[in-house]
């Protein structure tokens, strides 16, 4: 471990200062702990990974790469990051992100922007971009991150690398600094399925802290034996990959999905009608929960706290936020207040929520048809920094991703053949707490 830990550190310092992928390097800390591990723990001990800056870590700082929490040192570790830790992982550091995990390219971080390392003048995608980029350029071999409505998905399939959520429930949410809490899932990135599957099952499961964790077994990652995929009923959404304007991604789309069936599986057209009203419905939902959730930001019970003289405590409220939150994330709370003010309410909040309920109906019909669903994760390649400056873009590129999260299912993202030089990913879909299908079905596949 210790020698295996030195390579990821001197790979941290030698290029992080480039991709600045991470807010935080714990050089010394992690030293001494890869000197103390013992592999005969279990499989996973010694070896190192990075946290999203969204996971509480006791004694190290967890801004959500806001300036609102720059100073926050946790007294306390997320449950995510305490079990790992218990399996014997070593964390180098925390990742850079869009600013309170809201994004889709790593621009909104307090820390500054994220840089491609597949192409340094592009985006790694987001929220989880710094995670993403770190697992790409081999900073770590692991990285944990959080998906709200793309946010591990989306980064994996632009920086090229595996990326699952697992269901909603299925991985406490204690510890992990809230965006929208009825989407939020922590999940993990890494270099392929099969790492993905082991850390995920050290991860997840019950935990008393979160109420909203589901009580099922967790289960055991088994790597499959046979590359075979005779027998499995993959859904497809003919109607999304017409929707690809780049032919290229679509012709590596349509490849990976031939590649399915020449192992073996069988392609069966589904429909998920209500998917065009995902996008619409999530940003309401989200903001919605995040102008609830950031309320306590207000610089005297938490974060940041004004230093201008103030005139009274709205006064100091005002000036704290403003200095505190970026533009993105101010957007986002005024977006959220107004969608649940009263006389809006109806109108907007809970047409969004039936709308997320016809949406999980869709699934579960499809799923009553295939065992997964292999749709896409991005209709674009990682595009350049600043090219996307008003939010309205960016938030239609989730078009693909934000379904999966309104209905609380695991999704992952896998690379496909690149295009352009850039990476592709491949979106796979599983029915309710079936991760290993999805995993498994990746593992086949690479
Ligand atoms: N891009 C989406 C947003 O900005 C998803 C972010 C996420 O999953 N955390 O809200």
């Amino acid at each position: 471990p210790a020698e295996l830990g030195s390579v990821y550190l001197d790979r941290c310092r030698q290029f992080n200062p480039t991709l600045n992928a991470l807010i935080h390097v714990q050089n010394d800390l992690a030293a001494a702990d890869l000197l103390t591990a013992d592999r005969s723990q279990s499989i996973l001990a010694g070896i190192p990974l990075i946290h999203k800056d969204l996971f509480s870590t006791k004694g190290v700082t967890t801004s959500a790469a806001s300036r609102m929490l720059a100073d926050y040192v946790p007294p306390f570790d997320a449950t995510v990051v305490g079990r790992l830790r218990d399996a014997g992982m070593v964390s180098l550091g925390k990742a850079n992100m869009d600013e309170f995990a809201m994004g889709s390219s790593n621009e909104y971080s307090y820390f500054g922007a994220v840089n491609n390392p597949w192409d340094l003048s592009r985006v790694p995608g987001g929220s989880s971009g710094g995670s993403a980029a770190a697992v790409a350029a081999r900073l770590t071999p692991v990285a944990t991150a959080s998906d709200t409505g793309g946010s591990i998905r989306q980064p994996a399939a632009m920086c090229g690398i595996t990326g699952i959520k697992p269901s909603y429930g299925r991985a406490s949410r204690y510890g992990m600094i809230a965006f929208a809490s009825s989407l939020d899932q922590a999940g993990v990135m890494a270099v392929s399925a099969d790492d993905c599957g082991l850390v995920l099952e050290a991860m997840m499961g019950h935990d008393d802290k979160d109420s909203t964790s589901i009580l099922a077994e967790p289960w055991r990652w088994q790597a499959p034996q046979e590359a075979s995929m005779q027998g499995l009923k993959v859904g497809v959404i003919p109607d999304w990959i017409e929707q690809l304007k780049d032919n290229d991604i679509k012709r590596s789309t349509q490849q990976a999905l031939d590649t399915l069936v020449s192992k073996g599986a069988e392609l069966i057209e589904v429909d998920l009608p209500h998917a065009d009203l995902a996008v619409a419905a999530y940003y309401i939902l989200a903001p919605a929960e995040a102008s609830a959730n950031l309320a306590r930001f207000d610089g005297i019970r938490y974060g940041h706290q004004s230093a201008e003289p103030c005139d009274d405590i709205n006064d100091m409220y005002r000036k704290s936020r403003n200095e505190g939150f970026g533009q993105e994330v101010q957007r986002r709370i005024m977006l959220g207040t107004w969608a649940l003010s009263s006389g809006y309410y109806d109108d907007y909040y809970c047409q969004a929520q039936r709308i997320r309920r016809l949406i999980s109906e869709d699934f579960k019909q499809a799923f009553s048809k295939v065992d997964i669903m292999a749709v896409p994760v991005s209709p674009e390649v990682a595009f350049k920094q600043g090219e996307k400056s008003d939010g309205v873009s960016m938030y239609q590129a989730d078009q693909f991703t934000i379904p999966a999260s309104l209905a609380g299912l695991p999704c992952m993202s896998m690379p496909i053949q690149p295009v352009r030089g850039l990476p592709v990913g491949l979106q796979l879909i599983g029915p309710y707490f079936n991760e290993q299908v999805i995993l498994s079905t990746a593992a086949r596949f690479q």
